[in-house]
């Protein structure tokens, strides 16, 4: 995923800094004295202790230290970039978890046209019948970007294992409306340095137009997407492409619960898996933390390791989402029903 014009920037420093290094020595001070802002900021996120989750029964029933081992157990397989082994290891994962909670599994193989040719890739998604046949669908990526040593524990794994235990819980009771948990694969782009269309976004644009063709999009009430949600010092900012009832939703959920301190009143704007849902008409929200100069310095890099990943920032993410599911139920199944 990226902020809009971040890769304008990183390809315009890139292209500018040797060029000034070159003419312009205090250029190249001033360059060096932004790394060690950059690092020391880095020190700072590792510093803050990884709060441990709260008890369950105080976040909705989300167990927040389940999900950090759902990440950790990510992480020990290693890099998992779309259509390596790593990636079929993590399906298998992904899928036993589901099975064990008793939710109902699709497995979704597809090929996807990348820049180094076709790639086998497979979306994951628990379907859970509820009382209406309208769906909110809870979303995530669970492929890491292809990087030497990339074990990607908050980009994949933080919001994967959020999801996980999501499924977990919805699965085993009834809802009201049905609901589907969707592990995309393939959303970072095969591409290293350029995030540009169409290499990113594999699994979501696969499942969207699956859904259309099928007809079943226009049950979907809302997709909710989380991305990058395990770091100790989360902040979510409104992202101000997602749609904005349903992000007042999830917002006005969280503050009710008391984190107005982690959903933050900013906003940023997001290309993510929610676009392409977004661009069929379907409402969604990406709940994601991308400030790389503050909360998430190790994002695409080999320092994207568990010791980043906070059992709380899980257990928060977890418990606005399972508690953001009745307010949907309220706006949605009255209607529903005839
Ligand atoms: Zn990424």
């Amino acid at each position: 995923m990226k902020m809009r014009f971040s890769r304008f920037l990183r390809s315009t420093l890139r292209a500018v800094a040797p060029l000034s290094c070159a003419l312009l020595l205090v250029a190249c001070g001033g360059k060096q004295g932004a790394a060690s802002e950059a690092a020391s900021s880095a020190d700072a996120g590792q510093t803050t202790p990884a709060a441990a989750a709260p008890a369950a029964e105080s976040t909705g029933g989300f167990d927040g230290q389940q999900a950090y081992q759902y990440v950790a157990d990510q992480v020990a397989i290693g890099p998992r970039g779309a259509g390596t082994e790593g990636d079929t290891r993590a399906q298998q994962y992904i899928v036993g978890k589901l099975q064990s909670f008793g939710c109902p599994v699709d497995q979704e193989d597809f090929h996807a046209s990348t820049p180094i040719g076709s790639v086998a890739m497979k979306n994951i998604v628990a379907k859970v019948p509820g009382a209406s046949p309208d769906i909110v669908l809870f979303t995530t990526h669970y492929d890491t970007k292809r990087l030497p040593n990339f074990v990607g524990a908050d980009d994949g794994g933080s919001s994967t294992g959020v999801m996980l235990e999501l499924a977990r819980l919805v699965c085993a009771r009834k809802n009201a409306l049905t609901v589907w948990v969707a592990f995309f694969d393939g959303e970072e782009a095969f591409n290293p340095d350029v995030w540009q269309d169409p290499d990113n976004t594999y699994g979501s644009r696969e499942l969207a137009a699956r859904l259309a063709l099928s007809g079943d999009l226009g049950h979907v009430k809302a997709m909710l997407l989380a991305d990058l949600v395990g770091g100790r010092n989360l902040h979510v900012k409104r992202d101000s492409n997602s749609t904005g009832w349903l992000t007042d939703m999830v917002w006005s959920t969280a503050a009710r619960l008391g984190y107005k301190d982690i959903f933050l009143n900013d906003r940023v704007a997001m290309e993510d898996d929610h676009l392409p849902f977004l661009h069929r008409n379907v409402a969604a929200v990406d709940i994601i933390d991308l400030d790389t100069s503050n909360d998430v310095p190790y994002w695409h890099t080999p320092a994207d390791t568990l010791d980043k990943i906070s059992p709380r920032s899980l257990a928060i993410v977890g418990h606005v989402l399972i508690a953001t599911l009745p307010e949907l139920e309220q706006k949605f199944h009255s209607a529903a029903r005839p």
